[in-house]
């Protein structure tokens, strides 16, 4: 072991192993991974070594299928047997919701490429697996890149390929503290004390303390797990193939073939933690004993789905742990704060995933960022609101005892809530509202009579009449919304406006003004779609998603310079917004500032009514609006006092399901669907703000690269559909005829032009507007054509009235 390594890796298990592997691969050599007892012995070595391809993260989908595909290279690559089992394998849906569900699953994966899946009938089901009742069954989907591996021999592939690519490991060596210096880390070892640049907690079970050893507190817990592997079938004893990995949604269930009996796995509904604050250090390669009685009502499920296993008996009992986040996606990245801190770590499935986090992560590392949009995956997507234990308790025990249960787009889930409520919450709650959440923040969605409850629906719900009466409101009259869900970040010091000028590909506003200025990487794909505000004293803000706060905040921090001090205002401030052709009127009489003189996108400090507020005249709706800031204690007073104000003009107070109605009628793209770190400004029409004279920005040179060559090869476009009950949601593919040629971003009904609308990502060649295509909605297939982008007003004169 050397004194010196340029990166060092913490943890011996399925994702270590293929942190160092790739880092290899790239270059990278001066690697080590140091694993305190001997490789596997976290998780990896009792996991079920089931790899299968659906994810309900798209990305993350995309990352799953990369690592199926690798597993034979690092066996080719390393001469280690990994035991690859590519049975094929089968999802199974057992009610009508979820069979449409995964018929729109299946579409999902055809626009990103996945494209070895079809859907199968139960009798079809029943001939690839001969030993599944199919009683209660819909159809199912069929995946060819599905199966099961070998996992100790797996990890030990990952190692070996490292090592003949110059990475080194070495095992029996415990990390037992680490320390930051002006060059990195210095980690303490029980074997001696190592230098680097960086280090990967790839820790597993242990990533809570390996975490804490260097003042972090990471969002994650184990959760115990069971799967038994049966005797001998003789069923499978006399067919001259495997079965495939089968996974019964309905049942909590997964199984597949080992020998000539199955793994029967369960996704535990009464779930158990284990061993919140990490395993202990003593915990060796252990097993629980078996709790039959806790997944008892899944056992029954399983037995009754596999009907063969009450005639052979239980060989070996597996109760094991693994580490979740509170959303089941992994934790990877710099950590925020932590120069040089890496995190690799709440790896859910290890075997499917491991390949794609450690080649994401070396890419990151290496080149700055990853290839793929790895947003899901960022550590940075958590606030410090989710280092609370309850918070986690809660969260990852709701994902665990969900995993197979289907979750629908318009469903709101209890785990972590109510967290942080703006100070007007109870009074919305007491006018209706019914709420939704944005990272730790309470949202209105919208304000419905007393009583009603939503239906979970993958169609239009029940709140479909409801969110439509708040677009007429807004476009009629005059609408109120929360706006405390926006990020808020003030920028001071005497460098603001040059660092801001290198960090936003924009023009920057004239004092009292705000802008919107796309924020580019250096590769040019995008990192916020932020609007900069100019308040005319010197100060200045960022406004963007509220839920990227952290994630902002690690990218302003990164390029942060001397003479430029930059705050995170989301504790601080709080606002509502007012929409509507009557904005104006609510606003007269409330100041004597005049802030309803304001020109379209001027901004400044008003007072209105007793309170000192900051107002932009802009508006998401595409109407002509104001949004108006105030301190956090002002907010119930300014609810208040705008109410008042707006009871002759029919005030009605409104959320953000009719924001999302709204903004879609004027194509405007929010994050997360048209903008996302995957996408160019070209790609999705942001360059149309990029200041191309400006000499210097970041991803200025990838940007103008993209603009004189040969341009992006898909571009946003707005879509009309012929949809019926249900709308676009995102991901469904878009076809001309049989030729798939993008991918809708988000849909949704637009109530003003009373048609159904989607934005997608389109190729190029057919963004023509009246280019006739189809689009699947939930498993239909539509017609759909290209309309001209902002259907609803599309010149912008109410904005700018
Ligand atoms: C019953 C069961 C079934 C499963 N089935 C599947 C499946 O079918 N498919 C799938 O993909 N996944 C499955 N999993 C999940 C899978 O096991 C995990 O996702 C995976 O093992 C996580 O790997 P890891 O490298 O992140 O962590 P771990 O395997 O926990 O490795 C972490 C390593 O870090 C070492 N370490 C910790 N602290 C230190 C320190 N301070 N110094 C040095 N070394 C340290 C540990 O000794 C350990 O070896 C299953 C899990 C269970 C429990």
């Amino acid at each position: 072991m050397n004194s010196h390594y340029r990166v060092v890796v913490i943890g011996g298990g399925v994702v270590g192993a293929s942190v160092i592997y790739h880092l290899a691969k790239m270059g990278w050599k001066d690697v080590c991974l140091l694993e305190r007892s001997v490789l596997t012995a976290g998780s990896s070595w009792h996991a079920a070594g089931g790899i299968h391809a659906l994810n309900a993260d798209p990305n993350i989908a995309g990352l799953q299928a990369y690592t199926i595909d690798l597993l034979q290279e690092i066996e080719k690559e390393s001469g280690q047997n990994i035991g690859l089992h590519m049975t094929g394998g089968l999802t199974m849906a057992g009610t009508p919701d979820r069979w449409e569900w995964l018929q729109s699953a299946y579409r999902v994966f055809q626009s990103i490429g996945i494209d070895d899946c079809h859907l199968v009938t139960p009798q079809e089901a029943a001939k690839l697996n001969p030993i599944m009742s199919t009683d209660g069954l819909l159809g199912g989907m069929w995946a060819d890149r599905e199966g099961y591996l070998d996992t100790t021999g797996t990890v030990h592939a990952y190692a070996m390929a490292a090592r003949k690519r110059g990475a080194q490991y070495f095992e029996h060596t415990k990390v037992e503290a680490m320390e930051q210096t002006s060059q990195g880390w210095r980690v303490i070892t029980d074997k001696g004390v190592i230098s680097c640049e960086h280090v990967v907690n790839a820790a597993g079970l242990w990533a809570k303390q390996v975490g804490r050893m260097a003042g972090i507190e990471l969002p994650v817990s184990p959760l115990k797990h069971h799967y038994l592997i049966s005797d001998s079938i003789p069923m499978l004893e006399e067919i001259d193939f495997e079965v495939p990995m089968t996974v019964d949604l309905e049942g909590f269930t997964y199984l597949r073939q080992d020998q000539n009996g199955v793994l029967l796995g369960i996704y535990e509904i009464d779930y158990e933690h284990w061993a919140m604050d990490g395993a202990p250090w003593d915990y060796g390669m252990e097993l629980f004993q078996e709790q039959t009685d806790r997944i008892e009502h899944e056992l029954t499920m399983g037995f009754e789905r596999y009907p063969v296993l009450q005639e052979v008996g239980v060989k070996t009992w597996v109760n094991g742990a693994f580490t979740f986040s509170p959303d089941g996606n992994p934790l990877v990245g710099p950590v925020p704060g932590k120069p040089g801190y890496w995190c690799a770590c709440a790896v859910m499935a290890g075997f499917l995933q491991g390949g794609g986090v450690g080649k994401s992560l070396a890419e990151w590392m290496i080149y700055g960022e990853a290839e793929a949009d790895v947003y899901g995956m960022d550590v940075a997507r958590y606030g410090r609101f989710a280092e609370n234990r309850e918070y986690i308790r809660q969260t990852t025990g709701q994902f665990y005892s969900r995993r197979f249960v289907m979750t629908y787009p318009n469903e709101q889930l209890p785990a972590g809530r109510p967290l942080k409520m703006a100070p007007a919450h109870d009074a919305m709650t007491a006018a209706g509202c019914q709420w939704g959440q944005s990272w730790d923040l309470e949202v209105p969605l919208y304000f419905a009579p007393e009583g009603f409850k939503e239906t979970p629906s993958l169609k239009r719900s029940n709140a479909f009449e409801i969110v439509a009466q708040e677009c007429r409101a807004v476009r009629k009259g005059v609408g109120l919304l929360d706006i405390t869900g926006f990020s808020r970040f003030e920028v001071t010091g005497p460098n603001v406006a040059s660092w801001l000028d290198h960090i936003m590909a924009s023009k920057l506003p004239k004092p009292g003004r705000a802008g919107l200025a796309p924020m580019l990487g250096k590769d040019g794909r995008m990192k916020g779609d932020l609007t900069v505000f100019n308040w005319g004293d010197g100060s200045w803000w960022i406004m963007g998603s509220y839920y990227l706060r952290a994630w902002h905040m690690r990218w302003f921090n990164d390029h942060l310079v001397d003479g430029v001090h930059i705050r995170d205002l989301g504790e601080e401030w709080a606002g509502f917004s007012l929409s509507g052709p009557k904005s104006k009127e609510v606003l007269e009489g409330l100041s004597n500032d005049r802030p309803q003189a304001l020109p379209f996108m001027g901004c400044g400090n008003f007072d209105i009514g007793l309170l000192r507020t900051k107002i932009g005249r802009l508006s998401v709706a595409g109407e002509l609006g104001f949004e108006i800031h105030c301190r956090m204690g002002d907010h119930i007073a300014l609810r208040r006092l705008l109410l008042e104000a707006g009871q002759g003009c029919d005030i009605r107070e409104y959320g953000f399901n009719a924001l999302l109605s709204l903004r879609l009628e004027k194509s405007f793209g929010i994050w997360s669907t048209e903008f996302t770190q995957g996408y160019s400004a070209g790609a999705t029409g942001m360059d149309r703000w990029i200041a191309w004279d400006k000499p210097d920005f970041i991803g200025r040179e990838a940007a103008i690269a993209e603009r004189d060559g040969n341009g992006p090869a898909q571009k946003l476009a707005t879509l009309e559909i012929e949809a019926g009950d249900a709308d676009a949601s995102g991901y469904e593919p878009v076809w001309d005829g049989e030729q798939l040629v993008g991918f809708v971003t988000s849909g949704g009904y637009g109530h003003s032009v009373k048609k159904s609308l989607a934005m997608a990502m389109v190729n190029r060649d057919k963004t023509a507007e009246g280019t006739e295509l189809e689009v699947h909605i939930v498993g239909v297939k539509r017609k759909a054509k290209i309309i001209a982008a902002s259907p609803y007003d599309p010149a912008g004169a109410v904005m700018r009235a």
